[in-house]
């Protein structure tokens, strides 16, 4: 039996070493210059991408999509995959304390195969309970199950009564505690720092915070600062000196101007910032991530009438926020804020940038090259060139010409691996 078992092994490991392939298509988008070029041929070995055009290599393995485009694997900013989306407000709430934590990684691991088949080969996953995050990244890692490739948080970090306080809207004592660090709950700088070490002990790529009030919290407005400049100062250091990227949820204009002097690296939503955030995003390179597909699950959930308020005033507002943030320079990386919306749609955010005056190039590149810039990963990630991890999406035709097909995936590579190809031919 070991020895049967022994060659098995052996063979797959043979098998993973010999994936030369041969990638055409109609046409490829070069996210560095923002240009389709035609046609599109890239030679991918050991996960790694080999040449753009060129030669195929004997005994490589060749794959002629079509008419399609081959892209890099898109990157998601914002996503929450230990959450999903039921337009039931007050029953989601019931239903998060009534399952199971196994069961909530369970079908964590449904929303990241959903991600990846999307097209979207790596996210930056801002915010989890459970350490379920931590627990889904390394499973994907470890090839347990498929997924994106994952950046994650822990909890988000937040005031008593924020955001992000799991606690807020619960009547006190319920759960024997009040939420404190270990919770993502922080009152004063020192407690900010010793949060940001317990989440990078614990495995965070990244740290969170919630800077302002938010859209589905049951108690605080939109756009109050829930933290001080002395505390966001103190997050922002400790994380940076464990060589941990920020974001920072911030709604509001007082909030996100904390947030840029404290050196965070991005604002996410922004729904309200004014043109002084702006021009100090602009000169100081902060990212902003504008979760524009929120709208989708907004305008399809039953929410209590403060939430619903909410919830209104921010869309009327995004769609201004983005346009002026495009007229002053800033810098913008595509994250979406699935769960709020169903996992697996990410792609409907490249059309909503083109709506808010995005061309489909820049939107393409705010999904590749921007969002691997403001994850660190841009000498892995978000670029079809020689040396980098081989995640490659196609979709059909070309998405610069209708944007709508980059939500029209028909091919997924992660790290040189084959994760979806509809235009297989059937043996
Ligand atoms: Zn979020």
């Amino acid at each position: 039996m070991k020895t049967l078992a022994l060659l098995f092994a052996v063979a797959n490991v043979v098998l993973a070493q010999s994936n030369t392939y041969v990638l055409k298509a109609a046409r490829l988008f070069d996210s560095a210059s923002g240009q389709v070029v035609a046609p599109g041929m890239l030679v991918v070995s050991n996960g790694v991408i080999q040449s753009v055009g060129g030669s195929a290599p004997q005994g490589a393995t060749v794959l002629d999509l079509g008419d399609a485009t081959l892209l890099p694997g898109f990157i998601d900013a914002h996503t929450h995959l230990s959450d999903e989306f039921n337009p039931d407000y007050n029953g989601d709430a019931l239903l998060s304390l009534q399952r199971s934590i196994p069961e909530k990684a369970i079908r964590a691991t449904a929303n990241a195969r959903k991600t990846v088949m999307a097209g979207f080969t790596t996210v930056r996953d801002v915010g989890s309970d459970h350490f379920i995050d931590v627990g889904l990244r390394n499973a994907i890692n470890a090839g347990y199950v498929p997924g994106p490739r994952m950046l994650v948080s822990v909890h988000a970090l937040g005031s008593t009564g924020g955001h992000c306080d799991d606690g807020d809207g619960f009547r006190y004592g319920l759960f024997g505690h009040e939420t404190g660090p270990e919770e993502g709950v922080i009152n004063s700088p020192d407690e900010a720092r010793y949060a940001v070490r317990f989440n990078v002990k614990y495995g965070a790529d990244v740290i969170k915070t919630c800077a302002s009030g938010g859209v589905l919290s049951p108690t605080d407005e939109i756009d109050v600062p829930q933290l001080t400049q002395a505390e966001l100062n103190a997050l922002v250091d400790e994380a940076h000196t464990l060589h941990r990227k920020t974001a920072a949820h911030s709604h509001g204009a007082e909030s996100s101007k904390r947030a840029i002097l404290a050196g965070i690296d991005s604002i996410e939503h922004g729904t309200f910032l004014d043109d002084e955030d702006m021009r100090m995003m602009h000169d100081r390179g902060t990212f902003l991530v504008p979760t524009l597909t929120t709208r989708v699950g907004l305008a399809e959930s039953k929410f209590p009438p403060l939430v619903r308020a909410k919830a209104d005033r921010a869309v009327k507002q995004q769609d201004i926020m983005v346009k002026r943030a495009l007229a002053l320079g800033v810098k913008i990386a595509l994250g979406t804020d699935a769960a709020v919306f169903p996992h697996g749609d990410n792609a409907l955010e490249f059309a909503f940038m083109v709506a808010d005056g995005m061309t489909p190039a820049q939107s393409l590149m705010a999904g590749t090259t921007s969002a691997a810039e403001l994850l660190g990963l841009q000498d892995k990630v978000g670029a079809l060139k020689p040396g980098m991890l081989a995640d490659v999406v196609a979709v059909p035709g070309n998405p610069i010409e209708n944007i709508k097909l980059m939500q029209s995936v028909i091919f997924v590579m992660k790290d040189g691996v084959i994760l979806r190809n509809d235009r297989a031919v059937p043996r």
